[in-house]
């Protein structure tokens, strides 16, 4: 934070929808610096498929410095099917950085806001209102790039470290005990493939430990698959769950399609000093440049922005400010607004301009 309490936000907006549903986004922290004592200050940064396809590399040394230097780092989403990399891998700058800054805590909360439709019956007078923690620098993508394929088989190896996932657990606790002070559950479940796996029964171990230093925290364990079954019969059922990084990457997908769509859900990738918020969603190159491009999930990241520097920094009144995001997107919500994504006539512009009047 500079001296004059300015927050310094790095900006990526990245490739296809990213920029569309960064304008919003950054238009909504306009209005609370306005409306707020908070400042910011805002520095964009090149990053993703287009960088690459420029300059031959996913973001310039400038954009891993300034995300480095600044508050916190803000990314609209990268990466476009029809750029690769000589090996046919896909242009990933956000991964890149959740293991160049050790983003191990990747946060995906999914929230069912009143009058967005969703597909599990009763889940309009049940609420969902649960939290995915993946973790996000190892488990199978410790692997990425360095699998062996020969012409009669392929490898990839899953890492499980006592490092990573005791530091995992410890955040994972402590978000469950927030929630708790905030009047939600303040339960949390592990999930894994203990039963069949030594690196999950490890996983698992690690999570009884740190459970037994978190008493006021309900502690659960599921498998996968019966996790997966549940969370659609019975999502309202939990609260925050953390699991390995190919696990959160499927099951945060899924609870993702629980409340709406891929345009509802924000999320964080968080380390010990810095974080980086963005919409669950890619790129989405089949609705790119029409205006179609839900940024609700773009703003709710800002929101998340906002507590994680109050928490982190103790940011005075950034909580606040982030819940007033989301109270002025679920008033949004409430008074019919009904993205293209799900079947509705209200693209990015409409979206936005609700939110900020809201706001
Ligand atoms: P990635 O591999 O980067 O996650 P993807 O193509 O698998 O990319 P998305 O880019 O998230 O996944 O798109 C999946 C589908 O969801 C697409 O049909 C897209 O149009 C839709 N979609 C994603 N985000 C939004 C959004 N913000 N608003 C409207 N539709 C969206």
């Amino acid at each position: 934070m500079s001296a004059n309490n300015t927050l310094h936000i790095a900006v990526l907006g990245g490739d296809g929808i990213g920029p569309e549903v960064m304008a919003p986004a950054l238009e909504v922290l306009r209005k609370i610096e306005a409306t707020t004592e908070l400042k910011f200050r805002f520095t964009d940064a090149p990053a993703g498929a287009n960088n690459y396809r420029e300059t031959g590399k996913s973001m310039p040394e400038s954009t891993v410095r300034l995300c480095d230097e600044a508050d916190a780092i803000l990314l609209g989403a990268c990466g476009l099917p029809s750029v690769r990399y000589p090996d046919n891998t896909e242009i990933m700058p956000q991964v890149e950085l959740r293991f160049h800054f050790d983003l191990y805590a990747g946060v995906r909360p999914a929230r069912l806001i009143p009058g967005v439709p969703s597909p599990i019956v009763g889940a309009d007078a049940r609420g969902i209102d649960l939290i995915v923690i993946r973790e996000s620098t190892e488990g199978l993508f410790a692997s990425m790039g360095k699998g062996v394929v020969t012409d009669s088989e392929a490898r990839e190896t899953l890492v499980i470290t006592r490092k990573t996932s005791e530091r995992l657990f410890e955040f994972s606790f402590r978000l469950a005990e927030r929630r708790k002070a905030r009047g939600k559950p303040g339960q949390l479940t592990c999930v894994d493939k203990a039963n069949v796996f030594k690196a999950f029964a490890f996983f698992r171990e690690m999570f009884d430990e740190a459970a037994k230093r978190h008493p006021e925290v309900k502690a659960d364990r599921l498998y996968v698959d019966a996790c997966s079954a549940l969370l659609v019969k019975r999502p309202w059922d939990f609260d925050v769950m953390v699991m390995e990084n190919m696990f959160g990457d499927i099951l945060s997908d899924m609870t993702a399609g629980l409340i709406g769509g891929m345009g509802m859900a924000p999320s964080a990738d968080i380390g010990d000093r810095h974080a980086v918020f963005q919409p669950c969603h890619g790129t989405a190159p089949d609705i790119m440049g029409q205006g179609k491009a839900n940024p609700t999930a773009m703003i709710l990241s800002t929101a998340m922005m906002l507590d994680w520097l109050a928490d982190k920094h103790g940011i005075e009144g950034a909580a606040e400010a982030g819940e007033r995001i989301e109270r002025a997107v679920d008033k949004v919500y409430a008074d019919g607004i009904k993205p293209m994504e799900f079947g509705g006539s209200n693209g990015t512009a409409d979206i936005a301009k609700a939110v900020i009047e809201a706001l």
